[in-house]
């Protein structure tokens, strides 16, 4: 008692007459009960109440039978009813020693039954009695609640299965034990049935080891179930038994076998998907960087015989950003899907194996790179990776054809072609190790991209050092943009129809301090690889903007500026804030501003482009489609883009009065810009013919070298 948490026992006593209360409450206050008295069934009622509701509820309840109003029968009855009074133990007392009041006490639900007179110091150790009955019965609750709960968090179920009856019973939810509901196996052999036919023997032993050994032993067993249309495996299942050996005569035969299932569906589907992420790449399956290591080297250890030979193939798709840059990602991931698909089929790799060639893996080192390892050991190595190489660049020969979403839910192909460049390393020859021959192979290619793409090379000794030519291009590149050494050239736009300037096009270039001046054709593809790209276009926008508001303060009639955007700049997040601060900084007035976009920048990714070409046009510029006839448009999106100009390509200008397809294009191209309500700018043109012939279609702006070349800006 002397413990500060212990309190004592609340009684709820209910008696009309109230010297027997005033007695109960002294004789049993004594005894460590603390005691609450009611004089009819009606304050018992709500003294139960009002004790729950404030969290201080009665333990037990000493009732007397016989009260006016409600009778003590009627409120035990009453307080079953009560959520809190369905387990409190109620003692019923009565003045009549009589079998029937006994029984009835019972049927409304009364713990235990005593008549009067009461001896309070027995009944005293009787209300003792029934609260540690209670009390374990409170905890038993509480223990199946705790029970039922991890059971359902870890889904995991209780079974029985009875040997002599051969049936199998789970533990239901309520806590009994059940046969399986109709229609669910409650037989071994059932179960089997619903079973994944790879797992039944795994299953079978199982329970066979269970049913007929007589020591205690345990087992367990994991196995798919099929779902009820007996379809696909839908739950992996792990069974854990033991032969229960209690209740037992000693030597006998057991009878049961007890256990637990669960299903570790979720916790497997986990294991694959981590597996998976750890050794392979997500879009295509094959192998990635660390798998393909690994398997290098395993197959290095059982290459050692000194006649085995192995290749190592690194390939980089040869400006592949560009396609990504211009399509979008999801685009691009189709076509490499699409490639890989190709290549495996191509390269027929199970018909290589049956010629004698050994292991062999694939991955995907990161976006648009990939290994290939073959091993040979009848033919001259370097002979046996030429024919493969040459076998990958036939297979991307001709063009993959996308299906994209056009508006109004029509579908069209996009037409694609790629390229690659292929970095070859042999073993033993150029490396003794995986990471060497990794190395050796990457700088193979490297030298095969700078020699012009869609080329495969073989790693000698003397590339270790060009293999860094490219890095310093790019650290030139870099350089160039820090020092200076850009500078735009602009080509001058005339009215075609009367040779008048109205604008003309900035165009970048490289004077580098060796090589003289150098074309944008080389540097920007490799600046948009490198992803100097983006502080690039920065420069030029800013130093295009910069000459224009020269030009506009100066005593020349005003003409526009056009400034080329490249896809990655363009699709830079908070492109339109870039450009509208260096509209501020530099003081210029948008509207002799023009920006172009080629066709196949704007088509690649129309719908986040309507709203991007928008916010431009708030701006106050002009906007422009590039290099129109080379891409693909759709009419129906070129209808939605706010664009002011169309500059039909080149190469249909150079075929005017020469090929009459493209001179029919040329027309097309016209008078549609014209539907559409576009100015048409022709580019490219050099020769008289040409331009007679734009004329009478009513081309309206020219620009080529008939009129000027691109010049500096003084001139
Ligand atoms: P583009 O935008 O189609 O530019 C027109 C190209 O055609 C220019 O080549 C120009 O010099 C050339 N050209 C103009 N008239 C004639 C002609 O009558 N005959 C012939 N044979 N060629 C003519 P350039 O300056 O070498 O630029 C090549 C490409 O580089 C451009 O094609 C454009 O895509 C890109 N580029 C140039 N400057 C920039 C720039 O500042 N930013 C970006 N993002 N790209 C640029
Ligand atoms: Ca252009
Ligand atoms: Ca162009």
């Amino acid at each position: 008692m002397s413990d500060s948490t212990f309190k004592a026992p609340l009684v709820l006593a209910v008696d009309d007459d109230v010297v027997t209360l005033q007695l109960a409450k002294d004789m049993l206050t004594d005894e460590g009960f603390e005691v609450i008295t009611a004089v009819d069934g009606d304050s018992a009622l709500r003294l139960f109440n009002q004790a729950s509701a404030e969290s201080r509820p009665f333990d037990v309840v000493l009732l007397d039978v016989e009260m006016p109003g409600l009778d003590g029968y009627q409120v035990c009855e009453r307080i079953r009813d009560l959520p809190n009074g369905r387990i409190i133990p109620i003692i019923m007392i009565s003045g009549r020693e009589d079998l029937e009041a006994a029984k009835r006490a019972y049927t409304v639900g009364a713990t235990d039954f005593s008549s009067k007179p009461t001896n309070w110091l027995v009944l005293a150790q009787r209300l003792n009695y029934a609260l540690r009955a209670s009390a374990a019965f409170n905890e038993l609750k509480r223990n199946q609640q705790r029970l039922a709960d991890a059971q359902s968090a870890t889904k995991l179920r209780y079974w029985e299965y009875d040997i002599e009856a051969r049936r199998l019973y789970f533990l239901t939810p309520t806590g009994s034990l059940d046969a399986l509901q109709k229609g669910q196996p409650q037989t071994i052999e059932a179960l089997i049935e619903l079973t994944h036919p790879a797992d039944r023997s795994a299953l079978e032993a199982f329970a066979r080891t269970l049913t007929t050994r007589v020591s205690p032993i345990s087992s367990s067993v994991e196995y798919r179930v099929l779902d009820n249309k007996g379809g696909e495996p839908s739950r992996v299942l792990l069974a854990q038994g033991r032969v229960d050996f209690s209740n037992q005569v000693y030597g006998s035969a057991p009878k049961k076998i007890i256990g637990v299932i669960q299903d570790i569906t979720d916790i497997r589907h986990n294991e694959e998907r981590i597996q998976r992420l750890a050794h392979y790449d997500e879009l295509t399956g094959l192998h990635n960087r660390d798998s393909f290591k690994e398997k290098l080297e395993v197959a290095l250890e059982l290459n050692k015989a000194p006649q085995s030979k192995l290749a190592v193939f690194h390939l980089d798709l040869d400006n592949f950003k560009r396609i990504n840059a211009s399509f979008g990602h999801h685009i691009g991931d189709k076509v490499i899907c699409s490639l890989v698909e190709r290549l495996s089929n191509r390269l027929r790799l199970s018909e290589l194996t049956e010629q004698g060639f050994g292991p062999r893996s694939t991955a995907r080192f990161g976006g648009d790179e990939f290994m290939l390892m073959l091993t040979c050991d009848k033919e001259d190595p370097k002979l046996y990776a030429s024919r493969v190489a040459e076998q990958i660049k036939e297979g991307l020969s001709t063009a993959f054809y996308i299906p994209v979403d056009e508006m109004a839910g029509s579908k069209k192909n996009l037409e694609i072609f790629v390229s690659t460049s292929i970095g070859i390393a042999i073993y033993p020859d150029d490396g003794q190790d995986a990471l060497s021959l990794l190395k050796n192979a990457d700088t193979a290619l490297h030298n095969a991209k700078s020699s012009g793409k869609n080329q495969h090379q073989f790693y000698n000794n003397a590339m270790s050092a060009t293999g860094k030519a490219r890095l310093d291009f790019e650290t030139e590149l870099r350089q160039a943009i820090e020092q200076n050494q850009l500078e735009l050239y602009y080509q001058p736009q005339v009215l075609a129809s009367s040779a008048e300037l109205v604008g003309v096009e900035a165009l970048v270039r490289w004077n580098h301090p060796e090589r003289g001046l150098v074309s944008p054709a080389e540097f920007i593809p490799l600046a948009e690889e490198s992803g100097l790209i983006l502080p690039m276009s920065d420069w030029i926008m800013n130093e295009a903007c910069r000459q224009t508001k020269a030009w506009c303060n100066s005593d020349l009639k005003p003409f526009m500026v056009s400034i080329n955007l490249s896809g990655m700049q363009f699709r830079q997040s908070g492109f339109r804030q870039s450009v509208q601060k260096i509209f501020q900084q530099t003081g210029v007035n948008p509207d002799f501003i023009g920006l172009e976009l080629t066709e196949s920048v704007i088509m690649g990714d129309p719908e986040n482009t309507i709203a991007t070409l928008h916010s431009l046009k708030e701006l106050g510029v002009k906007l422009s489609i590039d290099d129109f006839g080379t891409g693909y448009s759709s009419l129906s999106y070129l209808q939605k883009f706010p664009l002011d100009t169309l500059k039909i390509d080149r190469s249909f200008i150079m075929d005017i009065g020469e090929d009459n397809d493209n001179t029919a294009i040329t027309e097309a191209i016209i008078a549609m810009g014209h539907s559409l309500g576009l100015q048409i700018i022709a580019e490219g043109v050099e020769t008289q013919t040409q331009l007679d012939f734009l004329r009478e279609r009513s081309c309206e702006v020219i620009q080529g070298f008939f009129f000027s070349k691109p010049l500096p800006a003084s001139e």
